[in-house]
């Protein structure tokens, strides 16, 4: 059985993986020269600059399956302060109550607003629960539980990856599942706030030199099974299979193979065309899939402390600042964890509010990520809600960056761009109607057989939601493979 995948980011490389773990020989093609596709880590003058994720949850069977199959069990190192996550507004970033007690602290919120989010707690716990409705828009169901306010400064920051999207057309079901069980297991989400920010955060990790290290151990797992620069071109029906075209600057000079199974791991629009020609239905719910543009923003700023804790390899991260205190010489006499200072998550800032998506606080979330006495903070332009700001050029960047930050931290920080990443099509996003579109890719598996659609565009947005989706992916195609031999 010849098994051929198409796409060697974090989907493809763990669908390969595991087939390999179940006793099946496969040939990955990957378009790029390089594998890993949106994760990719890239050392830049001592800054450890992550391209796209700059950590993933690591708290699921699929993953630990991956880490100790690799070797990078011992490598995973646990993020600082993850929980922490901030809101930008008023000029300031407050961080999210991790409780509905501390709700009565925030800043953020007018009293009003408080009291219309409180509301939330007289929801009935189960078994009434939460009633969602079928492709309820994320900004619906926020308000509904915790008003407008409560929604746009509690609830989104405390969504990984929601800067990127707009809630008013996300679908809150196909985006954050687990949110959405959440609200129908609890009924109140405020009442469920602690459990809330442990599953955005559960186990949020990377390792020493970056995400990268994730796909280059899968590569390195499956060796002379993956091919770079070797993009998958045309898949053809045949009675008994497909025939793949592979490679060249053009159909005409591509290599023809034969495959009884096609993986597509690859975005949507790829992915679309590629399926189309085979299986029209799939093909157009694909191509509906709307991307976002997003540009990272790498910013070198002087340190608040000396050194910090360094992470233990595979040890645990405290929920909390590094509590060596010492100031270094030259930088600020400021101290980890005090207001103005760059520890924790990032920020996430709520449409109309700010001069930026967010920021992500990267070297205190990791060690290693910034030369001594620095420290890096990326901040982010662009997603579904800013859309022309993904286009600013550097000098932009660098100044609303240095402007915000400086607002943030209460006093002029000197900023220096390290450097800025653009994409173009960095996220999908799942609009309404991505079940139903979910749904009829799906099912594409049934009209023909041997084709199997996975990846980021479908169905989870993160690394770990793809990590998932191989592991199931794989055992559906062996599955496939074994009724065929
Ligand atoms: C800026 C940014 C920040 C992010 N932050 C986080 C985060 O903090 N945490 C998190 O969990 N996730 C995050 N994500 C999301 C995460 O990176 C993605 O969900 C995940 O990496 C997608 O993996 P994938 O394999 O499905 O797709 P991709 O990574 O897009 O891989 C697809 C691959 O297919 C290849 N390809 C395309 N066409 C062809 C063809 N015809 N033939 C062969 N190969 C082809 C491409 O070259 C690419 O390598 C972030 C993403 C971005 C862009």
């Amino acid at each position: 059985m010849q098994v051929a995948i198409a796409g060697g980011g974090i989907s493809g490389l763990a669908v390969a993986w595991h087939l390999r773990r179940l006793g099946i020989d496969v040939t990955l093609f990957e378009a790029g020269a390089r594998v890993g596709g949106k994760i990719r880590s890239e050392r830049v003058s001592g800054f450890l600059c992550e391209w796209g994720p700059a950590g993933f949850s690591s708290d699921d069977p699929a993953i630990a399956m991956v880490l100790s199959g690799t070797g990078l069990d011992g490598r995973r190192m646990a993020a600082r302060g993850a929980r922490r996550r901030g809101v930008f507004a008023a000029g300031r970033v407050e961080t999210v109550p991790q409780s509905a007690s501390a709700l009565l602290g925030f800043r953020l919120l007018s009293t009003r607003e408080k009291l219309r989010a409180m509301a939330d707690l007289l929801r009935p716990p189960r078994p009434l629960g939460d009633r969602v409705s079928a492709g309820e828009t994320l900004a619906s169901f926020g308000m509904r539980h915790l008003g407008r306010g409560g929604a746009e400064k509690l609830l989104y920051p405390a969504l990984p990856g929601v800067y990127a999207h707009d809630p008013e057309k996300t679908e809150a079901a196909a985006a954050f599942p687990w949110l959405v069980e959440l609200a129908r297991a609890q009924g109140s989400i405020l009442r469920s706030a602690p459990e809330l920010l442990r599953r955005a955060d559960a186990g949020l990790a990377s390792f020493p030199d970056g995400m990268q290290e994730l796909p280059a151990a899968l590569a390195e797992s499956l060796g002379a099974a993956v091919h770079r620069e070797a993009p998958l071109r045309r898949i053809v029906a045949k009675p008994d299979g497909f025939t793949i075209s592979v490679g060249g600057a053009d159909g005409e000079s591509a290599e023809e193979a034969r495959a009884d199974v096609v993986v597509l791991a690859v975005p949507a629009g790829a992915a679309a065309e590629l399926a189309g020609p085979v299986d029209e239905i799939a093909g157009r719910a694909l191509a509906a899939i709307p991307y976002v543009p997003v540009t990272l923003a790498f910013l070198d700023l002087p340190a608040e402390r000396a050194g910090g804790a360094p992470h233990e390899a595979g040890g645990e991260g405290r929920d909390g600042p590094d509590s060596s205190g010492l100031p270094a010489a030259g930088s600020e006499r400021r101290l980890p964890g005090e207001p103005g200072t760059f520890s924790g998550h990032g920020y996430y800032s709520p449409p109309g509010a700010g001069r930026l998506a967010g920021a992500i606080y990267a070297s205190s979330l990791f060690s290693g990520r910034a030369p001594e006495g620095r420290q890096l903070v990326t901040t982010r332009f662009g997603g579904a809600c800013r859309r022309e700001d993904a286009a600013l050029p550097d000098e932009e960047l660098l100044r609303r960056s240095a402007e915000e930050l400086s607002e943030v931290a209460g006093r002029q920080v000197g900023a220096r761009l390290v450097r800025a990443v653009r994409h173009e099509q960095a996220l999908p996003q799942y609009t309404a109607g991505h079940a139903s579109r979910v749904a009829a890719i799906d099912a594409a598996e049934a009209r023909r057989p041997g084709l199997f659609v996975i990846g980021n565009a479908v169905r989870g947005l993160g690394v770990a939601d793809c990590m998932k989706q191989a592991r199931s992916t794989a055992e559906r195609v062996a599955r496939f493979v074994n009724a065929e031999r």
